[in-house]
């Protein structure tokens, strides 16, 4: 009896289990769900150091605001003996492996993983940070499906304060990619910085809140649209970039929108609205007559009451009354056109 009741239970779980993964685009990476739980988020996130949970979300939840942090900290609910976190970590669709650093000490990201995901035709690369090991047989190239195991939660840092026993967790991240030539850009741009990591440096993607996308796939269910996530993220500025053919444009077609004048008479630009971290979450092609000014980028405008809710990756600033961009919107632009 008490065996044929585990079984059913077995059954159970396994059932739920096909159901959530048939209906979600994305899996947690860890078996920690409390998100999905009312008051679960002190069991979920993990936050800074004397901070609480908030800290560990994705935004600009750091130094009041100033800093942002494009992931999620996840908790750890395993551990060994010597009280290390012992979790597997799990991938979070179907994808292939794009990039694996097994050397710690080149990045604050410690030993990590990331996986290309193609979600409704949009690629998505997902990332996994401080474990204490990748699995071994996983390559650059390596294909890999939702759910599988890809390595064990750890502490690997760079960092020089390093990330203490209670502070365990898994450093989880959704990604656009920026460009492909970014490696390229770099040696051009910064030719004294080091670049470790080829294109899969952080300056090269752009985080999507990972834990609002894990909320509305489950209450949206199979309505859940990633592009409309994208699109629907509130602007923090617009520019427009005299330029009309760079990688971005190809990868995601889907951000694109149409203008039957610029179709008509050729295009001389693209007007492309960002949001706080950067992600843009529109592009609108412009003909020579819709461009006012001759600079290759300009700053079209600036949404005052999102910059001040989230200043933390500080593309904009106020000058003289108006606004610029700073060299890190400048940077971003450079780097999306490059
Ligand atoms: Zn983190």
């Amino acid at each position: 009896m008490k065996l044929f009741a585990r079984r059913l239970l077995a059954v159970l779980i396994f059932q739920q289990v096909a159901a959530i993964s048939a209906a979600d685009l994305f899996l947690l990476p860890t078996a920690n769900q409390a998100i999905y739980e009312r008051g679960g988020s002190e069991r979920f996130f993990v936050g800074t150091a004397g901070k609480p949970w908030t800290s560990g979300t994705f935004g600009c939840v750091r130094s009041d605001g100033w800093q942002i942090h494009e992931g999620l900290d996840i908790r750890s609910l395993q551990r060994d003996k010597r009280g290390e976190p012992t979790d597997p970590v799990i991938t979070t669709a179907d994808g292939t492996v794009a990039y694996i650093n097994r050397k710690p000490s080149l990045s604050n990201y410690g030993n990590y993983l990331i996986i290309r995901h193609t979600i409704q035709g949009l690629e998505i690369f997902s990332v996994y940070a401080h474990l204490s090991e990748v699995r071994a047989d996983l390559r650059a190239g390596s294909v890999v499906k939702a759910g599988e195991p890809i390595g064990v939660m750890g502490r690997t840092a760079n960092t020089r304060q390093s990330i203490t026993k209670d502070r365990a967790h898994v450093h989880f991240e959704l990604n656009l990619l920026i460009n492909d030539r970014f490696a390229a850009w770099h040696k051009k741009n910064d030719p004294k910085q080091r670049n470790d990591h080829g294109d899969w440096n952080g300056q090269n993607m752009l985080g999507l809140d990972p834990g609002l996308i894990l909320l509305q796939q489950r209450s949206q269910g199979t309505n859940f649209s990633l592009v409309q996530f994208i699109r629907s993220q509130r602007e923090l500025c617009r520019v427009l970039v005299r330029d009309t053919d760079f990688p971005f444009l190809r990868r995601y077609p889907q951000l694109l929108r149409a203008n039957l004048r610029a179709q008509a008479e050729g295009v001389a630009g693209y007007e492309i609205a960002l949001n706080f971290n950067g992600v843009p979450i529109e592009l609108i092609p412009r003909p020579e007559s819709e461009i006012k000014s001759k600079a290759r980028i300009q700053l079209l405008s600036v949404n005052e009451a999102e910059r001040k809710v989230n200043p933390g990756k500080r593309l904009v600033t106020e000058q003289r009354g108006g606004w610029k961009l700073t060299t890190t919107g400048e940077n971003l632009l450079e780097l999306l056109t490059y």
